[in-house]
């Protein structure tokens, strides 16, 4: 598979045609950013980490009745996808409270949400990726009523499957967010998941396994984001 033309190049990623319409090339690069691009940095094999875990969960999750955009991997940073009518909705969905919840309404870091809260921001850097809700979402035609009732049902339903896997290698799926997008009636899951867009927590000694690293200076970030790829595609550790 050929990238042609240069699509979109996003914060982590760049999107490319191909010879296939209906196939696109995501690159995973090495950039790294957070607080709304106010951190950056490059760090060597961050893109290839988040594309093995991402590639690891799209087929566990296809295999699991999900559709995902993902076909398969040309090199370890580069992933064919189906080509989708992006939905720019960040669906956020947590299991245990912490970040910008625990920043912006009074709930204690660490409290159980159960069950899972499910939290749409609207995917748009100028504006902060503000919090919507269904009506403004209707409103703004982002999504129909029928799809954004598949969306959520869709988001519990990965929700439940990566908790499941990730408890079985040690490790709490805290929250995570996903993007979803259109190809004529379906509703497919794609943009990626990966440490960069997950909070996990090890089971055990609570320490963060994921972005929180890079945000807030708690070690060496890419020895963990190796450490966890390791974790999540080798054998099973805590069944
Ligand atoms: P929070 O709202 O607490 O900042 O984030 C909740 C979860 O969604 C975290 O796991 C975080 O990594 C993920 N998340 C929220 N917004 C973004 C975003 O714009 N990009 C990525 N990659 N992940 C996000």
């Amino acid at each position: 598979m050929k990238c042609k033309q240069l699509l979109v190049k996003g914060k982590a990623k760049s999107v490319y045609s191909t010879d296939d319409r209906h196939k696109l090339v995501i690159e995973f690069r090495d950039d790294i950013t957070a607080f709304d691009g106010g951190k950056k940095d490059v760090l060597k094999n961050k893109g290839n980490y988040n594309a093995e875990v991402s590639a690891f969960f799209f087929e566990y999750l296809e295999q699991n009745g999900i559709r995902t955009h993902f076909f398969t991997m040309v090199d370890p940073h580069h992933m064919v996808v189906r080509k989708l009518e992006m939905i720019p909705l960040e669906v956020i969905v947590r299991n245990i409270a912490a970040g910008s919840l625990v920043r912006n309404y009074p709930f204690r870091e660490g409290a159980p949400l159960n069950p899972p809260l499910v939290v749409i921001d609207y995917k748009d850097d100028a504006r902060h990726d503000p919090m919507l809700n269904d009506e403004i979402i209707v409103a703004l035609k982002l999504a129909t009523p029928a799809e954004l009732k598949k969306i959520k049902k869709m988001a519990l339903e990965v929700n439940r499957l990566l908790s499941s896997l990730l408890s079985d290698h040690g490790i709490t799926l805290v929250d995570f967010k996903m993007e979803f997008g259109r190809q004529g009636k379906t509703i497919y899951l794609g943009d990626e998941i990966s440490m960069d867009s997950m909070r996990l927590w090890d089971k055990k000694t609570g320490e963060s396994l994921d972005k929180d690293v890079y945000r807030f200076e708690k070690g060496d970030v890419m020895a963990i984001y190796n450490r966890v790829v390791q974790r999540i595609t080798g054998p099973v550790m805590n069944k």
